[in-house]
């Protein structure tokens, strides 16, 4: 698909930059800051793609999209087959094509990228899915609903594990119910990632694509408060159980101080923003205390986010704290551009020692020492070792932090037979996603501790599939009866 001069030699034609919404501007609206392809440009990058017979981008995608074959279509402009073709492995493309790190997974085997730049997959996916989402009158990939198996099967939480393995399992027949403990659906994608990189309304399209395949979602159900595992089983009538309920329990640092007033968690702050619009404040009736200087503790996704909403809520000056250099920050390269463009200042090698109020409680600074890096720990990055005599102070009106989040205990607390690991994260099969309960599955954050929406997704794939073969070899009644009405 690239044009061949005379010679016999392929040119190549550098790859598409995304427009960009001007970082002055972004710094102080939550509109999507990647404006996304136009056609013509969605076609040119498709187009750029040497439609490789082994195609290694689509075994670096865990949900393994035909990724040559959405892109020829693509080129051709052909964008309804594309966007079909996508959809026939991924329930939420135009969520991958936003938020996924395509540079570790399918962009980074790209045969292109060998000698070049890679083919921008994620940007033609995103284009794919908001061409689907803008044509009001033909949705036609997701018509067709099989007839009932006649099994019933509970999902627990609504991300993108568990939206994943609902749709899959809808498609195969069975009657699946959703339970989410929120009062919408969505997990992270709609409470956690701020709205300047992924619309809400983009995420309640693909949630109600789910909902069109027949699945049905019980909003402000907690499982192991209002039911639970072993009632929906025994008593509820359901055949088998996905447990997706992800890693939303914030971790601290356990240092003095961080109970006084203006400490947040990354989970609470991001929650009150893109959940309750406290941005709309007084509109929307939940409020954020933002003071003039906001510090960030923590150097992921979730602490840029963090950071630049800090900006956008009218912080003056929005930090973030890293104990290890800019090298080892662990948020995605883009994200860490952005921010910086935006104007978010990086204080590297520093960490807090302890939190700092005034005779009120509430937040006024942090004491921190200066850090070297030692010799690589168990996660392959060097260690930080406190510099002696390097006390300081940094002050501070509001304090995120951003160093962490694991799985919440309920759901194995109140099922029998769960097994966990020390960490409290499920423990499944990851063949299978089979748990130590027989009937029960379990992927995404809650199996591997915080990860990324496509592994999520793709543990979710991955328990319909189990949960499929467990239904149709285990001959148990079907509760539904033969023809599941
Ligand atoms: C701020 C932030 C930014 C991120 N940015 C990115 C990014 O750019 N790219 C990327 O790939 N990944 C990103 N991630 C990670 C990604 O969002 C997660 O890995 C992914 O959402 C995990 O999906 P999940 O389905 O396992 O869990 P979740 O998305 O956490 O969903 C779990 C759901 O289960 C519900 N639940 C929990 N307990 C119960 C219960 N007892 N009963 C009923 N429901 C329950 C929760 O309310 C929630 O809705 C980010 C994460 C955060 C926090």
């Amino acid at each position: 698909m690239t044009e061949k001069k005379k010679t016999g030699i392929k040119i190549i034609p550098s790859k598409n930059p995304m427009p960009l919404q001007d970082h002055k501007l972004r710094a102080s609206n939550f509109d999507e800051v990647a404006l996304g392809y136009d056609y013509e440009t969605a076609v040119a990058e498709a187009s750029r793609c040497l439609q490789c017979k082994n195609a290694p981008c689509s075994r670096g995608c865990p949900v393994e999209i035909d990724i040559p074959e959405f892109l020829r279509l693509a080129a051709l402009g052909n964008f309804k087959a594309a966007i079909s073709k996508i959809k026939e492995k991924n329930t939420l493309p135009g969520v991958c094509g936003r938020v996924c790190p395509q540079e570790s997974q399918c962009e980074k085997d790209c045969t292109l990228g060998i000698k070049h730049q890679p083919v921008s997959i994620g940007r033609v996916e995103r284009f794919c899915a908001d061409f689907e989402l803008a044509d009001k009158e033909d949705k036609i990939t997701n018509k067709l609903i099989p007839p009932s198996s006649g099994y019933k099967v509970a999902i627990v939480g609504s991300g993108p594990a568990g939206l994943t393995c609902a749709a899959d399992l809808a498609k195969e027949g069975h009657r699946v119910t959703v339970f989410e403990a929120l009062h919408v659906a969505g997990g992270v994608l709609m409470y956690g990632i701020p709205e300047f990189r992924l619309p809400k309304g983009i995420v309640e399209a693909e949630v109600k694509n789910v909902v069109d395949l027949g699945v049905e979602i019980e909003l402000n159900s907690v499982v192991g408060r209002l039911v639970t595992i072993d009632q929906l089983l025994d008593e509820e009538g359901y055949n088998a159980v996905f447990i997706g309920t992800g890693a939303g329990l914030p971790y601290f640092m356990g240092i003095p101080g961080e109970n006084l007033c203006g400490v947040y968690s990354a989970n609470e702050f991001l929650t009150r923003t893109n959940l309750m619009k406290a941005y709309l404040f007084p509109q929307w009736d939940t409020p954020i205390k933002i003071g003039k200087r906001v510090v960030v503790l923590g150097g992921g996704n979730v602490a840029m986010d963090a950071a630049r909403t800090a900006l956008r809520l009218g912080a003056e000056e929005s930090i973030i704290v890293y104990r290890r250099s800019e090298k080892e920050l662990p948020a995605r390269a883009e994200e860490v551009e952005h921010a910086y463009e935006e104007g978010v200042k990086f204080y590297y090698l520093t960490n807090p020692v302890k939190l700092l109020g005034d005779e009120d409680g509430i937040v006024s600074g942090m004491e921190c020492l200066k850090y070297e890096l030692g010799e690589p720990d168990a996660t392959g990055r060097r260690s930080p070792i406190a510099v002696k005599g390097s006390e300081h102070i940094i002050e501070a009106d509001t304090i995120v932090v951003a160093i962490g989040q694991g799985p919440n205990e309920l759901v194995p607390m109140t099922t029998k037979g769960l097994e966990t690991n020390k960490k409290g994260n499920i423990i499944a099969d990851p063949e299978t996603g089979a748990t130590s309960r027989p009937g029960v599955f379990a992927g995404g954050d809650v199996v591997t501790g915080a990860a990324t929406v496509i592994l999520a997704m793709g543990a979710g794939k991955l328990g319909a599939k189990s949960i499929h073969e467990y239904l149709l070899n285990s001959k148990i009644d079907k509760p539904l009866g033969r023809e599941g009405n």
